[in-house]
C-alpha cells in the first residue's frame, strides 16, 4: 500500500506555496488535482496552465449535475403543482432547467439559490465531493492510501486556528496541514524561491483567488471587480437572473440568496460608498485606475 498524496490547488497563493513546500520537501506520489468550478476568472485558468508548465501534470476534474437538474424537472412538474406554485414560476423553471455545463451555475439551478456563509454548499458540492469520487476513489480502488495536502493557515480565522496539522477522517484519508503556522509572506516567499509568480489577480487588488465572485469576497474586493472586471459582474447579473428562474420563490441573489432584492447591481453599488454605505467614496471614484492594488505589497 502507497502513500499517494494529493494538492488540490485552486491557483491561489496558498496552495501554490503548498505544491511548492511537496516539492521542496522531495514528496513521493505527489497528485495535483484542479476543480473547476466555473467561476474562476480567465486569469486563474491560464494561471494554472502556468503551473502546469512550469511545476508539473495538474488533473482537471468538474463536477456535474445534470442528474440532479432532470431529477428537479420532474419534482417542478409534479411537488411545485400539489404545493399551489403558481403556474409562471413553474413554467419558468421548467424553460431553465436545462444543464449549461458550468458547474457553479448548475449547482444554483439545481439549489433554487446561491450559496452563502451559513450554507456554503459550494466547496462541498463542487471541489471535496467530486475530487473524492473523480480522484480518492481511484485511489482507494487501487489498494493505496490518500494522504490530502490542504494549505490552511492559523492566521486565516479562528476555526482554522483550532485545526490540527494531521487528521483521520472518517471516510478513510488522511489530511495534512503542513502551513498551518505559516504567514502570509511565507507564502510569498515560498514562490520567490521557486522563481514563481503568484497569480496576476493578486496585484489587481484581489485578497483571495478562486471564485470571482467568492460569496465571501469582502467590499474592497468587489470595488476592484466592479472597477477592473465589469464583464464578470455582468455574467453574474446574468446568473442571478437564470438562478431566479429556477427558484420556487422566483428570486435568487448572489450574495444574500434572500428577496430582497440586494442583487449583484446594488452590492456593486455599495461597493462604491464609504460612510457605512451612506455617500459614494469620491476620492475612490475619481482616483485613476492604478496598475497595481496589491493588498500584501506585492508590487513594491
Ligand atoms: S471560492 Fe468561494 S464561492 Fe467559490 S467555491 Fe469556494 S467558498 Fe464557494
Amino acid at each position: 500500500m502507497k502513500d499517494i498524496n494529493v494538492i488540490s490547488i485552486s491557483g491561489g497563493k496558498d496552495s501554490t506555496a503548498l505544491w511548492l513546500h511537496a516539492i521542496e520537501r522531495d514528496t513521493p506520489n505527489l497528485k495535483v488535482v484542479f476543480a473547476d468550478v466555473g467561476n474562476e476568472h480567465p486569469e486563474t485558468y491560464k494561471y494554472v496552465d502556468y503551473l502546469e508548465k512550469e511545476l508539473g501534470p495538474i488533473t482537471r476534474v468538474r463536477a456535474d449535475f445534470s442528474k440532479q437538474i432532470e431529477r428537479k424537472r420532474e419534482y417542478v412538474n409534479t411537488r411545485w403543482r400539489e404545493e399551489g406554485i403558481s403556474e409562471t414560476i413553474i413554467q419558468n423553471a421548467l424553460e431553465i432547467l436545462k444543464p449549461t455545463g458550468i458547474p457553479y451555475l448548475d449547482l444554483c439551478m439545481w439549489k433554487g439559490r446561491f450559496p452563502a456563509s451559513q450554507s456554503q454548499f459550494c466547496t462541498k458540492e463542487l471541489k471535496v465531493i467530486p475530487i473524492f469520487d473523480q480522484i480518492y476513489m481511484s485511489i482507494f480502488d487501487a489498494g493505496d492510501k490518500v494522504i490530502s495536502w490542504q494549505g490552511i493557515r492559523a492566521q486565516e480565522s479562528r476555526r482554522r486556528a483550532k485545526m490540527s496539522e494531521i487528521e483521520e477522517t472518517p471516510e478513510g484519508y488522511t489530511i495534512y496541514r503542513p502551513l498551518l503556522n505559516w504567514d502570509v509572506y511565507d507564502v510569498f516567499k515560498q514562490h520567490d524561491k521557486f522563481g514563481i509568480e503568484p497569480n496576476p489577480l493578486y496585484k489587481l487588488g484581489m485578497g483571495r483567488v478562486g471564485c470571482m465572485p467568492c460569496i465571501n469576497s469582502r467590499k474592497e474586493e468587489l470595488f476592484e471587480i466592479q472597477r477592473r472586471f465589469p464583464e464578470e459582474v455582468e455574467r453574474i447579473i446574468e446568473w442571478e437572473r437564470i438562478v431566479s428562474m429556477a427558484s420556487k420563490r422566483g428570486s435568487a441573489t448572489f450574495f444574500t440568496s434572500d428577496d430582497r432584492g440586494h442583487g449583484m447591481e446594488e452590492i456593486v453599488e455599495w461597493s462604491k460608498t464609504a460612510l457605512g454605505g451612506k455617500q459614494y467614496d469620491l476620492l475612490k471614484l475619481t482616483e485613476e485606475l492604478p496598475a497595481c492594488s496589491s493588498m500584501y505589497g506585492l508590487c513594491e
